[in-house]
């Protein structure tokens, strides 16, 4: 018997630490997450070291804001002739060993979405644009079942003030998609971000651009400058995730951004427009948010929710900061986008047409679940919308964009159907 009460005792201190441990990850507020950015040993480091050799008290990055910070960036979009000499060599490594699919840009036409030439099929798994809805493995859409992916995107910028200190208020943790040009611009709301709310930092390019419609080259510099930015304002991280402006990339886009950067590609699976709120004609409605969101945040928690939000605006803002208490009244796991997948707590589907597993805050056993049978890549059709966008230069400090461009594929949508392998 004394084993036995020995036993039981040991099983219930047991428990105890493991439920303790387990809220202390999912509730220290204060902890710094580190699922948004590569380990010290991943060998994307190599593209920015600048001469740093070890971060540490005597070996600093220069202060956030200052002169030597500001110094060495391109103004707006970069040229591709002064591009570093590293991210080139790689890229063209890349391309060499056949990893950049050869495929042609896109073209931009005001009002419609980036068209391909003749023979180039963006619903195809040859071009797979996610601008189409083309959603292709290893790309983030959706989030597992009850889990609330938070994400904003076009910070740094004067209205991310009340957003952060609405997030630190409510000691919630959340990811944002900067913009190269608005860290550059913004550099004290970027320290609020990053050093006091220590909130994930992910990529938004450096210019805003259609990346689709951009060179190989290009598209180097605007994923780059980005991430050289980020490393040299957090001591020397990198970051994982990028977002597509316009949620425009294809399968070269996405390729160049893994291969060369490591980063993977993020969308979302609902759409506010809150971009628009700011513009002189919105495309929607804070009432509509609040209507629209009533409905996501209500209804089915399969698949867990990416919902595209901006901090674009004080009325984008206001919006989430509006619905926040139904995020938590209907029970949702409300977490930083980079916690869903670059966290060893939680497990995620394969793609968006695979089942997702659920597993327990804290549980570090958990394994990536098995790639399907076939590699080949999935077309599946998104929540459709209706909103055609039109293509705009990138504005900085408080500009405006387009975002995103969404259509209603008759023939994915019937392919999806047919096939049974996406439903909301
Ligand atoms: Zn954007």
């Amino acid at each position: 018997m004394p084993s036995r009460l020995a036993s039981s005792v040991l099983l219930a201190v047991v428990t105890l630490a493991t439920a303790s441990h387990s809220a202390k990850i999912a509730n220290d507020y204060d902890q710094p997450s580190s699922a948004w950015y590569q380990p010290d040993d991943h060998p994307v480091h190599a593209l920015f070291k600048r001469g740093h050799v070890a971060v540490d008290a005597t070996m600093s990055y220069p202060e956030v804001g200052s002169a030597q910070w500001r110094a060495g960036y391109p103004a707006a979009e970069a040229p591709t002739e002064t591009l570093p000499k590293a991210w080139v060599d790689r890229l063209n490594a890349a391309v060499t060993a056949g990893k950049i699919p050869n495929i042609p840009q896109s073209i931009l036409t005001q009002g419609v979405a980036p068209t391909y030439p003749e023979g180039y099929d963006p619903n195809n798994s040859t071009v797979c644009s996610s601008t189409y809805k083309c959603i292709t493995p290893g790309d983030i859409w959706d989030a597992p079942t009850g889990k609330l992916a938070l994400s904003f995107d076009d910070g740094p910028l004067p209205a991310s003030t009340a957003l952060l200190q609405f997030l630190a208020k409510n000691k919630q943790k959340a990811t944002h998609f900067f913009i190269g040009t608005n860290i550059l611009n913004n550099p004290q709301v970027f320290k609020t971000a990053f050093n006091d709310n220590k909130d994930d930092i992910a990529v938004h390019t450096w210019t805003h651009p259609y990346m689709t419609s951009k060179s190989n080259e290009q598209v180097l510099g605007e994923l780059g400058w980005t991430m050289e930015i980020i490393h040299n304002s957090t001591g020397g991280r990198i970051p994982k995730y990028w977002r597509p402006p316009y949620g425009d990339s294809d399968m070269r886009v996405r390729a160049i951004a893994k291969e060369v950067f490591g980063l993977t590609t993020v969308i979302w699976n609902q759409d506010t427009n809150d971009w628009s709120l700011s513009e002189p004609v919105p495309l929607t409605t804070s009432t509509e948010i609040h209507a629209n969101m009533t409905q996501w945040l209500t209804g089915p928690k399969t698949p867990g929710l990416v919902i595209l939000e901006h901090e674009l605006s004080n009325a984008s803002v206001q919006s989430f900061i509006d619905a926040y208490p139904m995020m938590t009244s209907n029970k949702w796991n409300v977490v930083s986008l980079a916690a869903l997948d670059g966290g060893a707590s939680y497990q995620n589907a394969y793609d968006s047409s695979a089942p997702v597993a659920a597993a327990n805050v804290g549980d570090l056993n958990v394994k990536a679940p098995a790639a399907p049978a076939s590699s080949s890549t999935t077309q599946a059709s998104k929540p459709s919308g209706t909103t055609a966008g039109k293509p705009k230069a990138a504005q900085r400090n408080g500009g405006s964009y387009n975002e995103p461009v969404t259509f209603v594929s008759v023939g994915v949508t019937l392919f999806s159907v047919l096939l049974g392998i996406y439903s909301l």
